[in-house]
């Protein structure tokens, strides 16, 4: 029996969190806009480290909803692959997983 309601806390926060940090890089990156151009280069490499921060914090962001949805369907904890239940130790260390080990191994 997977431990769907420990696992919803988990995603939640993780979900709460990304969302936080997603939120001030937006705020970083508009408060760039207008300056002048010297200092504007400076800037413009920080960025592009927050903005591809970002879009990884996005992606996550979507796994996790996606993880939330399944949670939602009573599928939560199980492969969306073979349908094998995935290990509790997998989960423990990414909760938004939706493959089980052997076909998270397949596919990378
Ligand atoms: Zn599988």
């Amino acid at each position: 029996m997977v431990e769907t309601a420990r696992y919803r806390t988990i995603l939640q926060n993780r979900l709460n969190e990304l969302q936080e940090r997603l939120h001030e890089i937006d705020e970083t990156l508009d408060s760039h806009q207008s300056r002048d151009w010297e200092e504007l280069a400076t800037e413009r490499e920080g960025d592009e480290v927050l903005e591809r921060m970002g879009s990884s914090g996005k992606v996550e962001i979507a796994r996790i909803q996606a993880a939330l949805l399944r949670m939602d369907e009573g599928e939560f904890g199980y492969c969306v692959e073979c349908g094998d239940e995935i290990a509790p130790e997998r989960l423990d260390v990414v909760p938004h997983t939706p493959f089980c080990r052997s076909c998270a191994e397949k596919r990378s």
